[in-house]
């Protein structure tokens, strides 16, 4: 949701260096600052930075706030905190020198890709390419239990890739296993690839509750956002819908449950939260829909990944009040914080969106437990902020460990019971 954690108020006037095509976003000088929130006027405060376009926020619960400050911003920021006696520690030093450190490189077919059948490694991010080869290498390897179907098309034109996991039990529960909303959240997106890496290759050594599922993956649902990420603006988060004056609708405040609402939205098309025209205005809100609307009776599960805050969450994200099913995804949450921990002494922590971090209107958390997917969470995944976005790709394999646990154990509580789903009800396969 990250988008649920952080609610992006202002965009940044970013320079662009001047180099040959593509002109690459430069954050030279740039630093992460946090701020401990301790009073709604601390939080108006930040909010009117955003407003006023100085800063960008990173990630912002009630309690503190992680911002990008430019470097011809800095001084002046420092002075407005410390009229309201708010200190700040520096969390990235020089964002730029993170980016470089982090670029993408050319991973070469060799002996070892080519024996392999793919360039996936959890050594580093990996390119859209290389992520569209290996979605074609499962289907290819595995095709008694894996399939690619094409949900949809991105306003750029690329394909959204969904693939089915299934032992073709007819009366398995459903997963939906989802990531990439947000473009810049690429540990979310590998951590999804690195679910369905395990569950397919291992399938023969998972336990009942894993196979007998049908698991739906969609591990980059924003496609055209995450090569403009990788190629120009690292920090990138919407689509790349274009507009009169800017591009990009942040998806996960596109979708039709308590849309855009006032106060809470960003109803302006250069904000990074930009909720769009209407609900589903986008062709990537809009596949997903239609595969939950299809789905519909078959889903039982909801795990939306995106970075960074070590959270699991659950509905509501747009209003304050408990859902009806809150005691059952408290408890799951709960066992799935519980067996992270267990493995990895990692700590995450649990709770309704709207009040563990901020509220958030229009996204698909809400959306898709409101069309009946009961057991509904967003995952946040590491870090805390020592790293954010830029985290390194030596997390990658960590990550995606501790969200299969979260997965597994989430499995785990639905059960391997078979639920009569009646005459009508088909199989994926
Ligand atoms: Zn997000």
């Amino acid at each position: 949701m990250g988008s649920i954690i952080f609610i992006v108020f202002g965009l940044v006037v970013l320079r662009v260096i001047a180099t040959p095509f593509p002109k690459k976003v430069s954050y030279a000088g740039a630093q992460i600052w946090r701020t401990a929130l301790r009073t709604p006027n601390d939080i108006l405060l930040i909010k009117k930075l955003f407003e006023n376009q100085d800063i960008s926020i990173w990630n912002l619960s009630p309690k503190r706030a992680d911002f990008l400050v430019l470097e011809d911003n800095k001084v002046k920021i420092h002075r407005q905190l410390s009229s309201r006696g708010l200190n700040h520690t520096v969390l990235i030093l020089d964002v730029q020198r993170r980016v470089d450190a982090l670029k993408t490189e050319p991973v070469l077919w060799d002996d070892n890709t080519l024996r392999q059948g793919h360039r996936l490694t959890w050594n580093r991010y990996p390119t859209l390419r290389i992520i569209e080869e290996y979605f074609n290498y499962v289907a290819d390897t595995y095709p008694s239990i894996c399939k690619l179907e094409k949900i949809g098309s991105s306003s750029e034109n690329r394909s959204i890739t969904m693939v089915g996991v299934s032992n073709g039990n007819p009366n398995n529960m459903g997963i939906l296993v989802l990531s990439g909303l947000h473009a810049r959240e690429w540990i979310g997106i590998t951590s999804a690839l690195y679910i369905l890496n395990n569950i397919v290759t291992k399938f023969d050594q998972q336990p009942e509750y894993i196979k007998n599922k049908n698991w739906y993956f969609i591990p980059l649902l924003n496609p055209d956002g995450y090569e403009y990420s990788q190629t120009v603006n690292r920090l990138w988060r919407k689509n790349r819908r274009k507009f009169k004056r800017c591009y990009g609708v942040d998806i996960n405040r596109n979708f039709g449950k308590d849309w855009a609402i006032d106060g809470i939205t960003e109803n302006h098309e250069c904000k990074d939260a930009y909720a769009g025209p209407f609900a589903f205005s986008e062709p990537e809100s809009a596949a997903l829909r239609d595969v939950v609307t299809k789905a519909k009776g078959k889903l039982d599960a909801l795990i939306d990944i995106h970075s960074y805050g070590q959270l699991i969450l659950y509905p509501w994200s747009a209003r304050p009040w408990h859902n009806p099913d809150m005691k059952v995804q408290k408890n799951a949450a709960e066992a799935m914080t519980q067996a992270i921990f267990d493995s990895t002494k990692n700590l995450y922590k649990s709770g309704e969106t709207y009040h563990m971090v901020y509220p958030a209107t229009g996204s698909a958390l809400d959306w898709i437990y409101a069309s009946g997917v009961t057991h509904a969470f967003a995952i946040e995944t590491r870090d805390t902020g020592e790293h954010g976005f830029l985290i390194s790709p030596h997390y990658i394999e960590p990550t995606g460990k501790e969200l299969f646990i979260a997965v597994k154990q989430l499995a785990k509580v639905l059960g391997p019971k078979f639920v009569s789903r009646g005459k009508d009800y088909q199989a994926w396969f």
